[in-house]
C-alpha cells in the first residue's frame, strides 16, 4: 500500500494503484504516425523519423538546472528543478528560447534513464519540483522517465511547463503523471497563432487543454508555504499591439475554466529572433497597453501574478552558458 498523504505527488499515486505499461505504450503508439500535438505529422518516431519537432524517437535535453525565476508559487524559496527540453512543435518568431526550440539540434538525445538521473539530481539539490518546460513534443518520453524517476526515489511534484499547442488525445494518456500543468495561452485568435508562432488552429487547440488539464489536476492549490502542490496555473505573455488577444484568452478563462484559475500575465516581451524590426512585434509593450489587460483582468474578477511592466529588461536566459539565467 502506498502513503495516502494528500500531500503526495498525483504520478505515485497512480503507480501505487496502476501498472502504467499499458499507458506508456499507448503514448508510444502516438509516435508511430506522429499525432503527439495538433500537428499530426504522421511522420514514424519509433523510427526516427522526424516532423515539424524535428524530434525523433528520444528527447534532446538542452539544459537542467535549479531556476530561481519562475512564479513564486513554482520557484518557492529552494528553485524549481527545470528540464529543458530542445526542439518545439511553434515556431514563435518572437521566441526567447531560440537557442534551444528553433530545431537546431542544441542539446543531447537522453533516454529515460538519464532523464531520470537528472530528475533525481534536481530532487538532491532541493528543487520544489521537477518543471519540464517545452514537453508538449516529447510527452511520451517525458512520462516514461517520470515511472523510471518514481522506481528510484523520486518524491517532488511534476509540472508541465507548456505552449499550449496540445493533443487532448496525448494529455488523456498523461493523467495521473502530472501535478501541476502550467500551460501558455498565448492567442486568442487563430490569425495571429498563424503569422506569429505558426500554429493554425492554436486556439481551439489550447482551449480544449485548458479544459483537459483542468478537468485532470483541478485549480491550484499551494502548501502553507505558499508553494504549488497541484492544480492549473496558466501563462499569458501580452505582445504589442495587442497581437495575444488578451482580452479574447482572459474571457475565456473566466467563462469555461473559471474565476478561480490562477493566471501568471506576463510582460516580459521584447523582440528577439525573428521579430527584431518586424511591423507589429518589433517593439517592446507599451505601459497603456498593459494597463488596459490589467483592467480586463480586473474586471473579470480573475486573480494570480502579475508581472511588473519593466521585467522584459531582465529576462533573457542565454543556453549557451552552463546556467540559462545566469549572465
Ligand atoms: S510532436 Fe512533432 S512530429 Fe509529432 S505531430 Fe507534433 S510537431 Fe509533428
Amino acid at each position: 500500500m502506498g502513503d495516502s498523504s494528500p500531500n503526495r505527488p498525483n504520478y505515485l499515486k497512480f503507480l501505487d494503484r496502476h501498472d502504467p505499461a499499458g499507458r506508456i505504450a499507448a503514448m508510444l503508439r502516438l509516435l508511430d504516425g506522429c499525432r503527439v500535438c495538433p500537428r499530426n505529422c504522421g511522420v514514424n518516431r519509433l523510427k526516427d523519423e522526424r516532423g515539424f519537432c524535428r524530434t525523433g524517437r528520444l528527447a534532446l535535453v538542452a539544459s537542467h538546472c535549479v531556476h530561481h525565476g519562475e512564479e513564486p508559487a513554482i520557484s518557492g524559496s529552494r528553485g524549481s528543478g527545470t528540464i529543458f527540453f530542445g526542439n518545439c512543435n511553434l515556431r514563435c518568431l518572437f521566441c526567447q528560447n531560440r537557442q534551444i526550440s528553433q530545431g537546431n539540434d542544441t542539446g543531447e538525445e537522453q533516454g529515460p534513464w538519464q532523464i531520470a538521473d537528472m530528475m533525481l539530481e534536481l530532487q538532491r539539490k532541493g528543487a520544489h519540483n521537477i518543471n519540464f518546460v517545452s514537453p508538449t513534443h516529447v510527452a511520451p518520453q517525458m512520462a516514461e522517465a517520470i515511472v523510471v524517476a518514481a522506481g528510484r526515489g523520486l518524491r517532488i511534484p511534476i509540472v508541465y511547463n507548456s505552449n499550449g499547442y496540445e493533443s487532448v488525445e496525448m494529455l488523456r494518456l498523461l493523467r495521473g503523471f502530472v501535478d501541476i500543468y502550467m500551460p501558455d495561452m498565448k492567442y486568442g485568435d487563430d490569425e495571429s497563432a498563424e503569422l506569429c508562432s505558426f500554429a493554425p488552429g492554436y486556439v481551439h487547440s489550447a482551449q480544449a487543454a485548458l479544459v483537459e488539464m483542468r478537468r485532470a489536476v483541478g485549480h491550484l492549490r499551494l502548501d502553507g508555504m505558499g508553494v504549488a502542490r497541484n492544480g492549473l496555473l496558466v501563462r499569458h505573455l501580452v505582445l504589442p499591439n495587442d497581437m495575444a488577444g488578451s482580452r479574447d484568452v482572459l474571457r475565456f478563462i473566466r467563462r469555461v475554466i473559471g474565476r478561480e484559475t490562477s493566471i501568471s500575465l506576463m510582460s516580459q516581451y521584447f523582440p528577439s529572433h525573428k521579430a527584431a524590426g518586424h511591423q507589429l512585434l518589433g517593439r517592446p509593450v507599451r505601459a497603456g497597453e498593459y494597463a488596459g489587460v490589467l483592467d480586463e483582468m480586473d474586471r473579470l474578477g480573475l486573480d494570480g501574478w502579475i508581472q511588473e511592466l519593466q521585467s522584459s529588461a531582465y529576462y533573457r536566459p542565454d543556453f549557451e552558458g552552463d546556467h540559462p539565467f545566469e549572465g
